[in-house]
């Protein structure tokens, strides 16, 4: 399905598009740069908000930009630290956001403690067997302005719990690209909205707390590589080998481990950065000692941090987590490896947290 906004998002516009429309409109160029504040320091939810535009200003941004207004449908916060948003955009699909406040032990991200974990697309086409976003396919894409909106929505509803202004500045430590869909296959959004949270005129959020996480497209890997913004790559391997990844990941038989590791590798050279890898651990797929021996193989050879996450149960998938003591020996492979890990607590395992799973859950109830 594409959805075509019948006006543009004002959260997609660069500076420059949205200073050309006010010329084109007879307006000073000093009011792209109101318009701008507003949004991005004030926080402002409508254009009346905006008290030092003239009124006929205010009524023709309302006429010719969405300011990409959306309702939370659901909050669930689980009996830890995580909590789920469920987000209806205009066209009433959802997308989940989630928000984990807890120290998150990953490389660079040791003084973290509230990370926002952002969705990229409605559903998700690359069909990864073990995933909940992926069950009902691909819906649409986010549009970059409905990222940075799904974004500033989750920080006023924040920053108003905490009775914070936005002049305290976001109050998230990091930004993850990990909530429903592949960032890379909606690259030219997903670079759009980062460069809004990064840029100055923006959010002014510092790029090496962004994280895109990926399945593995390669092109686009490549082609983030040579963007200059800073941001840190998060690889979804959950396969040492072909054989094991191609069983659960479809993508991996279009770019297999030959061509993706070069690629990420690349990134991490432009970048200068570590890496991160995110292995889910499935019980009998993934989680044996060879597994364990080729992971750290690949990690050692690209100085990458491994993010081993006991996997969570998807509804209406077999898949199951390896019991503690499994757990445990894997990271005992990777310990007298020397690789750098970590296996993560898993957060919010009761309030459906493997991502896509609230959305999947919500639309059945809606459709019945
Ligand atoms: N499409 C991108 C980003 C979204 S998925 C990607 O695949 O990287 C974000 C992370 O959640 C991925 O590492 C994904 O593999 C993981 N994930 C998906 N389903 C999961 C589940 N049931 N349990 C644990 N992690 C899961
Ligand atoms: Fe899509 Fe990522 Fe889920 Fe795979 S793991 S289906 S790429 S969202």
């Amino acid at each position: 399905m594409r959805f075509q906004p019948t006006k543009p998002f004002i959260y997609g516009e660069s500076p420059e598009r949205l200073g050309a429309s006010l010329k084109a409109a007879g307006q000073p160029a000093f009011r792209a740069k109101q318009i701008l504040e507003w949004l991005y320091k004030q926080w402002v939810s409508s254009f009346e908000e905006m008290t030092n535009l003239p009124l006929s200003l205010r009524e023709w941004l309302d006429k010719n930009y969405h300011l990409a207004p959306s309702n939370t449908v659901i909050v669930k916060r689980s009996s830890d630290i995580t909590e789920k948003l469920l987000i209806e955009q205009q066209d009433r699909s959802l997308i989940e956001t989630v928000l984990i406040r807890y120290p998150q032990r990953g490389v660079g991200q040791e003084d973290s403690r509230k990370t926002i974990c952002v969705s990229s697309q409605i559903g998700c086409a690359y069909g990864c067997k073990f995933c909940a976003s992926g069950l009902d396919g691909w819906r649409r894409d986010l549009h970059a302005g409905e990222i940075v909106a799904q974004f500033l929505h989750v920080a006023r509803l924040e920053a108003e719990r905490e009775r914070r202004e936005p002049k305290d500045g976001v109050p998230f430590d990091n930004i993850v690209f990990m909530g429903m869909g592949e960032p890379l296959a909606n690259y030219d959004n997903v670079v759009q909205a980062i460069r809004t949270l990064n840029a100055d005129w923006g959010l002014h959020f510092g790029a090496r707390r962004i994280t895109i996480s990926t399945s593995g497209l390669v092109p686009e890997i490549r082609k983030l590589a040579d963007e200059p913004i800073q941001f840190r790559l998060a690889l979804s391997l959950h396969g040492a080998t072909n054989e094991v990844r191609s069983r659960i990941m479809p993508i991996n038989r279009r770019y297999p481990l030959e061509e993706l590791l070069p690629a990420v590798a690349y990134f991490a050279e432009k970048h200068g950065r570590m890496l991160t890898l995110e292995y889910i651990l499935i019980e009998d797929v993934n989680d044996s000692f060879d597994q364990a021996e080729a992971l750290s193989r690949i990690a050692r050879d690209l100085h990458a941090h491994v993010n081993v996450i006991p996997y969570n149960r998807v509804e209406g998938l077999n898949w199951k987590r390896p019991n503690i003591k499994r757990q445990m020996a894997f990271s005992q492979v990777l310990r007298s490896n020397q690789v750098s890990h970590t296996v993560r607590k898993e957060k919010g395992h009761d309030i459906d947290a493997a991502c896509g799973q609230l959305r999947l859950r919500t639309e059945k109830e809606r459709a019945s």
